[in-house]
């Protein structure tokens, strides 16, 4: 048997780094994990009780494709009010998680050998679902002298005939950065230039810290050229109920509805009468959530830069991305040495791209006395080597 069933795609497909080094930690005891990407909070009870309520009324059945229409009419209304930036209900479409969104994105605009450039360290799925449309993901690796904000003239640099699209993602996840104004429209104005789609991942929007969030699309110019990708699952602890939404134009939208109609259908009902709750009803929580991770930000932040991990003051998602390169050690090295001697896990930051190379990435999305425990067992890792 010599043929490979697979299909040609699948070739460069990688298994995540991240899931490699979960089954390790599966396999052990006592320990505190900082590698988590997803908030520890259950989802709010008010939100929880609204999908509940939809199911025993009977809301069994498929919605419409784009989505409940009460819900759309909610999200445009919240990202008026927030950002200023509108979207009429028939330019969304509400699928499986902002990953769906994100599959959408690729699916329905990349073309085999386009190139999408991806600022990195990213989100795991970023180069992955470029390259599953058959696409070519271009990394322009972030600094730690630019607090891991992407340099607008590496993207210029990096931009040929053949790039189609630049990927932002801001709140960061893996570094927690969160881009400026002015560095956001200077990537608007390349992408002017050049004529390109811009996929702003922006899942993390309202987890921020004494800063605002920039929504992309509001930039001048940029609305027509951007598919903004939303969610639920951190702004309102949703992972499980798996919820997101894609918002752009209307002939944008309408190509990537076509594609979420043939794969999906529909986001679940449940989900999507839960996130009425959370849009309309969930922000005391939101707010409550932010206050909480602010508080273990500092923490950790204070906690690795006075351990000799360099850290750079992270200002959204819920991550910190120490530097320990300078121990000796790669960030792999010391990541399953920390796991097996100190029993804590933290996510090698090369995992996320080559931008990741030397940190580690520190989820602070656990409880305060965790993070504490925490940073005592890296103080000891550290004083050791
Ligand atoms: N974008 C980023 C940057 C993420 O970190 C995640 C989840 N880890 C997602 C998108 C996808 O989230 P979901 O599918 O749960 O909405």
């Amino acid at each position: 048997m010599s043929r490979s069933y697979f299909a040609s795609r699948m070739e460069g497909l990688k298994p995540s780094a991240i899931r490699k080094f979960f089954d390790i930690v599966a396999t052990m005891k006592d320990v505190i994990s900082l590698g988590i990407g997803e908030p520890d909070f259950d989802t709010p009870q008010p939100i929880v009780q609204a999908g509940v309520r939809s199911l025993l009324e009977g809301q069994t059945h498929y919605t419409s494709n784009v989505g409940i229409l009460e819900l759309r009419q909610a999200l445009s209304a919240h990202l008026e009010r927030l950002y200023g930036v509108s979207y009429d209900p028939a330019e969304m479409v509400i699928t499986v998680g902002g990953s769906e969104a994100l599959y959408l994105a690729a699916t329905a605009f990349v073309n085999p050998g386009d190139e999408v450039i991806i600022p990195t360290p990213c989100f795991v799925s970023y180069q992955a679902q470029v390259h599953m449309a058959g696409g070519v993901p271009v990394e322009v690796p972030c600094r730690m002298e630019n607090n891991f904000e992407v340099d607008p003239r590496d993207v210029a640099a990096a931009i040929t005939p053949r790039t189609k699209a630049i990927l932002l993602g801001y709140p960061s996840n893996p570094t927690g950065a969160v881009a400026r104004l002015e560095t956001l429209l200077e990537i608007a104005s390349l992408a002017e230039k050049h004529d390109l789609l811009v996929f702003s991942d922006e899942i993390y929007d309202r987890l921020v810290y004494g800063v605002n969030h920039v929504c992309f699309p509001s930039l001048p110019g940029m609305w027509k050229r951007t598919v903004l990708l939303g969610g639920f699952s951190k702004d309102y602890a949703m992972t499980g109920w798996r919820i997101g939404y894609a918002a752009a134009p209307a002939n944008l939208i309408q190509g990537m509805l076509r594609i979420h109609q043939y794969t999906v259908m529909c986001a679940s009902t449940t989900a999507q009468v839960a996130g009425i709750e959370a849009i309309l009803h969930g922000e005391d929580y939101v707010q409550q959530m932010v206050a909480e991770y602010d508080r273990r930000r500092r923490l950790i932040v204070d906690g690795l830069n006075h351990i000799g991990l360099p850290t750079f003051e992270p200002r959204g998602a819920f991550y910190a991305f120490p530097q320990v390169s300078h121990t000796g050690l790669d960030d792999e090295t010391f990541a399953s040495r920390l796991l097996q001697e100190e029993q804590v896990a933290a996510i090698p930051g090369s995992g996320f791209g080559a931008g990741g190379a030397g940190h580690l990435r520190c989820s602070y999305a656990t409880a305060y006395e965790k993070i504490e425990e925490a940073l005592r067992r890296i103080e000891r890792f550290v004083n050791r080597l």
